[in-house]
């Protein structure tokens, strides 16, 4: 974990936040590699789950929204985390995460009683920093972020940050089914901003307070969910395996019934093993049944029933949903492509990333600073430039020029040497099999497309 963290802060993909105030715990900055990495996992989602699909919209929903939107999900009542303070060090831990860590036992879904019991009865579990067992009785805390709306900090004016997008698009499916021509069975599609308040953010941008997510609820008929479920478990997976992450490192992680959340009929996640975590959520897909249309129609009293013209029938639709997190899985990827090694006798640090995702597609070198080497090469770039992010480096030696490309994830070095200007072709290197193809210059910029497409 050090290793990536300092590579990412060293090559410009993340920065801890307020750095320069001493930074502040679980706070992260995308800095110029990583903010065009993120919008990558993003946009191919986007791509994926809207753009090419007819059965899918879009939807931008507010962060801040009525509080009534909490009561009626059961994020008011029932979001909680379960915490314990130790009276010893005076630190604040995860309850469930205390017990789990020193006994191996499954504490997810206990009560605050069972776990003040056990922790009261089982010396294994110990402050992690002093080793005391002096333990205040554990109580469930809200992690909702709670702010005020205009200038009167008073109880009426209490709202909320998000916890989840998902929200927003229950709120607007009867918006959404009457303003466009969506039919049963179809999806709204979401990212953006979430906040929660977490005990114990960690692992850098694994569990952060502020992070993204990128959520699909997607509507169909009571009867067909078990089966939509199927089809988009396979679906997202496919997603990680298509865009290069090994399927090793993948696994699907069946929630055991008992421990479901209080709207979900079957819960699986897509799981990643971390190097330094092991097996950890990437994504959640859930059968969320009828409950956030029905919780919505009772709390607001209106009518979220969807009406059938094919076959004559009304029903409240049941929710398949898959919930990712762009930055649990961009970590992913980092730490999936991540090498060390040899090659021809010199060692390299390389990032292998599917092209799609690499934060730069291509990078434009000319082999001079003399001309004609270096306008062609400028020539070459400036043709290109409007397509990707593409990067232009006219300094140090060309093995250098490549290992700084490498290390950054970018997947084609086009060079521009001493013979371009006679027979008019350019050399593009293939960063993970290090093969070199020439390829006149017309050409280029649709052999990259197919290549960066593929
Ligand atoms: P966990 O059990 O790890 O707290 P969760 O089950 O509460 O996660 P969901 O509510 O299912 O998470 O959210 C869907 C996705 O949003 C997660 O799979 C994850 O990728 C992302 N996510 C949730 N919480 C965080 C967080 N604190 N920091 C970064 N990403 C998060």
């Amino acid at each position: 974990m050090d290793k990536i963290v300092a590579f990412c802060k060293r090559r410009g993909f993340v920065y801890q936040s307020s750095e320069i105030y001493g930074g502040i715990r679980s706070s992260y900055d995308y800095g110029p590699l990583g903010v065009e990495m993120k919008r990558n996992i993003k946009e191919e989602w986007w791509r994926r789950l809207v753009h090419m699909r007819e059965d899918v919209v879009g939807l931008d929903a507010a962060i801040i929204m009525h509080p009534r939107v909490w009561e009626a999900s059961g994020h008011t009542a029932t979001f909680n985390d379960m915490l314990v303070e130790s009276r010893t060090s005076g630190r604040r831990y995860r309850a469930d995460h205390l017990i789990e860590d020193a006994t191996g036992a499954d504490a997810e879904g206990m009560s605050a009683e069972e776990m003040t019991k056990i922790i009261a009865e089982d010396d294994r579990i110990k402050d992690p920093v002093d080793g005391g067992r002096d333990f205040a009785p554990v109580r469930p805390f809200n992690l909702m972020f709670e702010t005020y709306t205009g200038p009167v900090k008073s109880p009426e004016n209490v709202v909320y940050l998000r916890p989840e997008t998902a929200q927003g698009i229950f709120v607007n499916f009867k918006n959404v089914t009457q303003t466009t021509r969506v039919k049963v069975p179809f999806g709204i599609a979401q990212q953006g901003k979430s906040f929660r308040n977490e005990i114990t953010p960690g692992n850098f941008i694994f569990r952060t307070r502020e992070f993204e997510q990128m959520e699909m609820e997607f509507f169909v008929e009571p009867g067909t969910d078990e089966e939509w479920h199927e089809y988009w478990l396979e679906q997202r997976w496919n997603w990680y395996t298509s865009l290069g992450i090994n399927p090793e490192n993948l696994r699907f992680y069946e929630h055991p019934r008992e421990k479901l959340s209080h709207y979900a009929k079957r819960t699986v996640d897509i799981e990643y093993n971390f190097p330094f975590r092991g097996w950890s959520e990437l994504e959640g897909i859930a059968n969320r049944t009828d409950f956030d249309l029905k919780q919505h129609a009772q709390f607001s009293g209106e009518n979220l029933e969807y009406f059938d013209q094919g076959t004559n029938k009304r029903y409240v639709p049941y929710v398949i949903e898959p919930a990712a997190g762009p930055d649990r899985i961009m970590l992913a990827f980092l730490v999936d492509a991540y090498r060390e090694e040899e090659v021809n006798g010199e060692s390299r640090t390389v990032l292998k990333l599917h092209p799609r995702i690499a934060p730069t597609k291509a990078a434009v070198f000319p082999l001079s600073k003399k001309e004609p080497v270096s306008t062609i090469a400028r020539q070459l770039y400036d043709e290109l430039k409007g397509d990707y992010r593409l990067f232009y480096d006219d300094s140090g030696s060309i093995g250098r020029r490549y290992r700084r490309q490498d290390e950054a994830g970018t997947p084609f070095c086009v060079t521009v040497d001493f013979e371009t200007a006679e027979d008019k072709q350019v050399t593009i290197r293939d960063r993970d099999t290090l093969e070199q193809e020439r390829v006149p210059i017309t050409a280029v910029r649709e052999r990259l497309q197919g290549l960066i497409s593929g």
